[in-house]
C-alpha cells in the first residue's frame, strides 16, 4: 500500500474561491458579508473535482491513500479576525470530509485549524476536536506563522503552543508543521516561505527541549523539511555546540520529513541523510510544481518515482511508503485495521 501523507484539496470547484473572496470583501462591508448556508457544493461537483485530479493522478501513479487536508495556501490565517478563520476553517474541513465519505478508499482528512495572527491557539481546540471526533481526521495543519510572512508568533516551543499540543497528545495526532499565503512580498509562498518555514521550524524545535515536555508529539516537517537535511552538518553542530543531545536523540523520536522534494538527487540526499525511519512518502500533488520536468518527460510531483528509483532496500521502501505513516499516524493505521487493512 503506498500512502501520500501530503494532500491538499487544491482542486475545489470555484464555488468555494468565491464565497471565500466575499468573506475577505466583507472585511470592508460587513453588509456583504455570505452566509454558510449560500455555499452550495453538490456531492457531484466534489466528485467530479477528485476524479479528474488527485484520483486520476493517484491511480496513475499507483498510490492508494492520501492525507487530505484544505489547501494550504488558502488558509490564509492572517485575513480577518479568529471569526473569519473559524468560519472558514469550519468550511474547508467539511470539504475534506465529505471528500472522504465519497472516496473513503482514497482520502482521509487531517484538519486546517481556525488560527488567527495574534489570537491564542487555544481557540483552535473546539475545531481541532470536532474534526477527530465528528470526522474521523487523523492529523493537523498547524501554521506556525499565521501572521502570513512576518513571524510575529512566539518559536513553536514556547507555552503559547501548548493548548494545541495537550489535544495532540490526548488524541494521539501529529501535526504537519504548514504555513500558509505569504502577504510580505520579500517571500514567495511556495518558493520561499514554504520553505523557510520548514527550516525555522527545525531549528526552533532543535532549540528548544518541546519534547521533554511532550514525548509522544509528533510534528512532520514538510517539503523534505526545508534546508535542514541538506544541511544536516551545520544543525548536528550547532546542537552540539548548544550541549544539546545528539539530534537522533533530541529530536528524530518526533520529527519526521516527507517527500515533497522535486528531483531525484534531492530525494537520493534525504534517504541518505535523514534515518529512513523518519522520511514518509509524499507528493503534495497539484500543489506548488505542477508542470513536466523536460529534463525527465516526468511531472516534477510524481515523487513515487523518486523513491523507486533511490537506493533503497524493499524493507526500507515499505517503510517510506507505508510502514512510517502507520506509526506516525495511529489514528489512520486503525482506521485501516478496522477495514481489514
Ligand atoms: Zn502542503
Amino acid at each position: 500500500m503506498i500512502i501520500d501523507i501530503h494532500g491538499h484539496y487544491t482542486t475545489a470547484p470555484k464555488a468555494l474561491e468565491e464565497w471565500r473572496n466575499r468573506q475577505i470583501a466583507a472585511l470592508k462591508d460587513p453588509a456583504l458579508a455570505p452566509r454558510v448556508s449560500e455555499l452550495k457544493i453538490s456531492d457531484d461537483e466534489l466528485r467530479e473535482s477528485i476524479e479528474t485530479n488527485q484520483l486520476a493522478k493517484m491511480k496513475e501513479r499507483g498510490s492508494d491513500l492520501t492525507i487530505f487536508s484544505p489547501r494550504a495556501s488558502f488558509m490564509a490565517h492572517h485575513i480577518g479576525d479568529f471569526n473569519t478563520s473559524a468560519t472558514w476553517s469550519a468550511i474547508c474541513n467539511e470539504l475534506c470530509h465529505r471528500v472522504s465519505q465519497l472516496f473513503p478508499d482514497n482520502f482521509i482528512g487531517a484538519a486546517m485549524l481556525p488560527q488567527s495572527s495574534g489570537v491564542d491557539p487555544a481557540t483552535s481546540v473546539a475545531e481541532l476536536e470536532k474534526c477527530v471526533k465528528e470526522y474521523g481526521f487523523v492529523a493537523i495543519n498547524l501554521n506556525p506563522d499565521p501572521s502570513g510572512g512576518h513571524w510575529t508568533s512566539p518559536p513553536l516551543t514556547d507555552r503559547h503552543w501548548y493548548p494545541i499540543y495537550e489535544k495532540m497528545a490526548e488524541y494521539d495526532i501529529p501535526a504537519m508543521i504548514h504555513v500558509s499565503t505569504s502577504c510580505n512580498a520579500c517571500f514567495h509562498t511556495t518558493g520561499a516561505h514554504y520553505i523557510n518555514a520548514d527550516t525555522t521550524a527545525f531549528m526552533q524545535l532543535l532549540q528548544g527541549d518541546l519534547f521533554k515536555d511532550f514525548p509522544t508529539l509528533k510534528f512532520i516537517i514538510p517539503h523534505g523539511g526545508g534546508a535542514a537535511p541538506y544541511h544536516w552538518g551545520r544543525y548536528r553542530g550547532l546542537a552540539q555546540e548548544m550541549k544539546k543531545p545528539l539530534l537522533k536523540d533530541h529530536l528524530l523520536n518526533n520529527i519526521f520529513f516527507d517527500t515533497c522534494v522535486y528531483h531525484q538527487p534531492g530525494i537520493d540526499l534525504l534517504t541518505r541523510v535523514i534515518p529512513v525511519e523518519n522520511v514518509l512518502f509524499a507528493s503534495e500533488m497539484i500543489g506548488a510544481v505542477r508542470g513536466i520536468d523536460p529534463e525527465t518527460g516526468h511531472y516534477y510531483d510524481d515523487t513515487r518515482r523518486y523513491i523507486e528509483a533511490a537506493s533503497l532496500s524493499d524493507e526500507e521502501r515499505y517503510k517510506i511508503f507505508e510502514g512510517n505513516a502507520r506509526r506516525v499516524y495511529p489514528r489512520l493505521d486503525a482506521a485501516l485495521k478496522t477495514k481489514g487493512k
